[in-house]
Formats: C-alpha cells, sequence, structure tokens
C-alpha cells in the first residue's frame, strides 16, 4: 500500500500512469545557424516511468538559461543580482551604472537574456572596485556625454583616494 500525494501528483497524458518529479538531463540549443550550441542543462522536470515522456517543471527555464552562462563562461542571473545587492544598488541605478537599459538588466536578472561577454566583465569589474574601495558607490552622473562622465569619474577617485 503506498501513500497518497494526490497534493504533487502528475498523471502523464500521453498514457495515464504517474510521472515522477526529479533533475533531469537535457539538450538546450543555443544560437543560430553555424555559430549554434548544444549544452546539457539539468532541470527540475516531471518524468513518467511508463512512456518516458518529460515534462519540464517550474525552474527549468532558469535552469537552462543559467547552463547556458555557465557553458559561456558567464554570470548567472542570480550571481547579477547579488553584485547589484553587494552593491547596495536598485535594479535601475545599476542599469545605469551598466549604461544599459533597465529592462535588459530585469532580463539579465530573469534568467531571460544572456549579457555579453563585455557586459560581463564589466559587471565583475564594478564589483572588484567596488570591494577595493570599501566605499559606497559613485554617484550617478545624468550627462549622456562620456566625458562628462569620464571627468566625474575622475573626480569621484580623487575625492576617495
Ligand atoms: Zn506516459
Amino acid at each position: 500500500m503506498t501513500k497518497s500525494n494526490c497534493d504533487n501528483a502528475m498523471i502523464c497524458e500521453c498514457c495515464g500512469a504517474a510521472m515522477a518529479f526529479g533533475i533531469v538531463p537535457m539538450e538546450v540549443l543555443y544560437g543560430a545557424g553555424p555559430s549554434q550550441i548544444s549544452i546539457i542543462a539539468h532541470i527540475p522536470a516531471w518524468t513518467c516511468a511508463a512512456c518516458q515522456d518529460v515534462i519540464s517543471a517550474e525552474g527549468a527555464e532558469i535552469a537552462e538559461h543559467n547552463a547556458i552562462c555557465d557553458h559561456l563562461g558567464r554570470l548567472q542571473s542570480h550571481e547579477i543580482k547579488a553584485i547589484r545587492d553587494e552593491m547596495g544598488l536598485s535594479q535601475n541605478a545599476f542599469a545605469l551604472r551598466m549604461r544599459v537599459s533597465r529592462v535588459t538588466m530585469a532580463r539579465w536578472e530573469g534568467g531571460a537574456q544572456v549579457q555579453s561577454a563585455g557586459h560581463n566583465d564589466a559587471m565583475v569589474e564594478l564589483l572588484a572596485n567596488f570591494r577595493a574601495r570599501k566605499t559606497v558607490a559613485r554617484p550617478y552622473v545624468y550627462q549622456t556625454d562620456v566625458k562628462h562622465r569620464e571627468a566625474a569619474s575622475m573626480l569621484f577617485e580623487l575625492r576617495v583616494a
């Protein structure tokens, strides 16, 4: 006599058998055309013991995203948020620091988009600088002029040195 677990039970739509929850390997394709790569991600999923049908469960998409990030040597989505939290920045403020839109930052943190290698390195560098200075985040400069930003940045370095 097995204990019923109706609340968590999942029935296979193909054959009607019970499905079991677990972490399963799944192939993920990243990119397009000749540069497309195949990665094995380990995702939460329901698997039918009878017909082997697999249905991805909640958290599967972020697991696939993070597998791609691992493969590319990029920060995982939760690591980006961890950097932002450590620096004490809002999503909007961190987006300004990275010179991307808040929407883009939200997509990086939500696992909907993989940041470029350049943006990835810039985030790592921001954190390293932040830790090295042991100080509060640099005040934002709202001018779009790059020279203004650089001048403000140099001024800041002088002030905290
Ligand atoms: Zn089945």
